[in-house]
């Protein structure tokens, strides 16, 4: 497979996600208002700055360590829910990197199969539990199965896209199991999940960040 992907496009990817966020932020918190305290917008932006601070500063000579960077750095803000599992995906996705600075198709789908088990370690959820992870999960294995298919990584990037944006519409159906939705039960059917929608949102951002 010769289809790569160098640490600039992985710039632009986080740059156009951090933009998706910022733009929806108002709308990210009224949803959480529905079913949850009304602050996903502003946590899930405040972490979203700092990964952008973080790669502003960085040097950008060494993949792993600037995905290893920006996943501590949103780990340690204060991001509600979301920070530390959001910064467990961004720090799971330097893990498969070595010393390379060009990334191939596999590798790639590799990196974010780390960034879900990074989720997974913090986070028992799964499809069907109203969460982040309804977007999550089909994103990456979308992802896996069409670099397998021997598509390219834009191919790829948009398919996981459509996936993750597909299960974040999903989550409307769901009775929430996980968070602070939780106690809600199941007044919280009929509404979209706010860390599912971003988690749509990024994956829509870093397809668009390629382009
Ligand atoms: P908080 O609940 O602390 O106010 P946010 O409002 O930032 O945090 O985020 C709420 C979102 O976090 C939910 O919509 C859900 O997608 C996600 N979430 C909460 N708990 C979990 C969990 N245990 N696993 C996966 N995602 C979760
Ligand atoms: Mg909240």
């Amino acid at each position: 497979m010769d289809d790569t992907i160098g640490i600039e496009d992985i710039e632009r990817m986080i740059r156009s996600a951090v933009d998706k966020i910022r733009i929806n932020c108002d709308e990210l918190s009224k949803m959480d208002s529905s079913i949850g305290d009304g602050d996903h917008g502003t946590s899930i932006t405040r972490a979203m700055n700092i990964a952008e601070k973080i790669l502003e500063e960085s040097d950008k000579k060494d993949l792993k360590k600037l995905l290893k960077d920006i996943g501590w750095g949103v780990l340690g803000c204060d991001g509600g829910a979301t920070g530390p599992l959001l910064g467990s995906f961004l720090m799971g996705l330097s893990e498969p990197v070595s010393d390379e600075n060009v990334i191939d198709s596999s590798k790639f789908a590799a990196m974010f199969e780390a960034g879900l088990a990074g989720v997974s370690r913090q986070s028992k959820a799964k499809v069907g539990d109203k969460t982040m992870m309804d977007a999550l999960m089909p994103a990456v294995d979308t992802l896996r199965r069409v670099v397998d298919d021997g598509k390219t990584i834009k191919e790829a990037l948009k398919k996981a896209s459509e996936a993750a944006k597909k299960g974040a519409v999903s989550t409307k159906e769901f009775k929430a199991s996980f968070g602070r939705a939780k106690n809600l039960g199941e007044r919280t059917i009929g509404f979209q999940d706010p860390g599912a929608t971003s988690m749509a949102l990024i994956f829509q951002g870093f397809f668009e960040g390629v382009q």
